[in-house]
């Protein structure tokens, strides 16, 4: 079949979402992503490019719970893109590679703490995965070499443990200088890109965001949102990075009602948003 622009186009029109035992998948193109919670609270993200046969699996949480995703779609691993070393998203890396043969893209930084890492990548870096361009984000902070991919072309980024919906990874091993721009840099985007992260944590993200900003009508909208897709047992991932910049708090370390509740109205976005950060690690203990 030709790959016209009007096929194209019709394909991108098509988005279609099928519910499958414990996950959502979702058709954009050429590419279908699959989503599922593993672990307790980690997500999991394949991605699927229907006309080359390849398969990336976003992390490597549970070798079990991803084969068993794979086997139902009839997909075969061909690629996993690692954001960082945590055991909860590497823990499955060797297990995987024994079954599938896949390669395994990794932060550099973290080479040697990536089990069965095949290709060291840095910020900056672009490589093409089943003839689509992918970049890599510089994502330091929450790990020292944390990095996130972006897809432009299939308006996807698959932020790990950096940018959460109404929310942030926490900073372990960096700065709260490198965590900053590592969050922010997702601002640029295009508002429509979707947003995969690495932990459903939205709910009590929410209730967060709520205590900082509860004035932003957007805010409350997408928590009652949360609240009622948690009830029925349905995932908040992905979102996107627009919904992101009009509800999450350390993307909006301008907005006058945080920094009114904080009191830091004339301070640096960068205080604004480390006063945010220490917050929260308090208001989740
Ligand atoms: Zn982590």
């Amino acid at each position: 079949m030709g790959s016209t622009f009007a096929d194209h186009a019709l394909e991108a029109a098509a988005k279609d979402i099928i519910d499958s035992p414990k996950g959502s998948l979702s058709r954009m193109s050429h590419l279908a992503f699959h989503v599922f919670i593993c672990r307790s609270n980690n997500y999991g993200v394949l991605v699927h490019d229907h006309k080359s046969g390849l398969t990336s699996s976003i992390d490597a949480p549970d070798a079990a719970e991803i084969k068993r995703q794979l086997d139902y779609h009839g997909w075969q691993l061909s690629h996993i893109f690692t954001t960082h070393h945590h055991g909860d998203h590497v823990d499955g890396n060797m297990a995987l590679k024994q079954q599938y043969g896949c390669t395994i893209i990794g932060p550099a930084a973290e080479s040697g703490q990536i089990p069965g890492l095949n290709t060291p990548v840095s910020g900056g870096d672009t490589f093409t995965w089943s003839g689509r361009e992918v970049q890599i984000l510089d994502c330091s902070g929450h790990t020292k070499g944390h990095i996130a991919y972006y897809m432009p072309s299939d308006e996807a980024v698959f932020a790990g443990d950096t940018l959460f919906s109404l929310g942030c990874g926490r900073m372990f091993e960096g700065t709260m200088e490198q965590m900053y721009r590592s969050v922010t840099q997702f601002k640029v985007l295009a508002p429509s890109t979707r947003l995969y992260f690495g932990h459903e944590y939205t709910q009590s993200n929410a209730r967060f965001a709520l205590s900082v900003e509860p004035g932003n009508a957007a805010l409350r909208e997408r928590a009652a949102e949360v609240d009622r897709l948690r009830a029925e047992g349905s995932m908040t991932c992905p979102s996107t990075i627009g919904e992101e910049l009009r509800t999450n708090p350390f993307l909006r370390t301008g907005s006058q009602e945080i920094r009114r509740n904080l009191h830091l109205e004339t301070e640096d976005d960068i205080e604004v948003f480390g006063q945010l950060r220490r917050r929260k690690d308090v208001f989740s203990s």
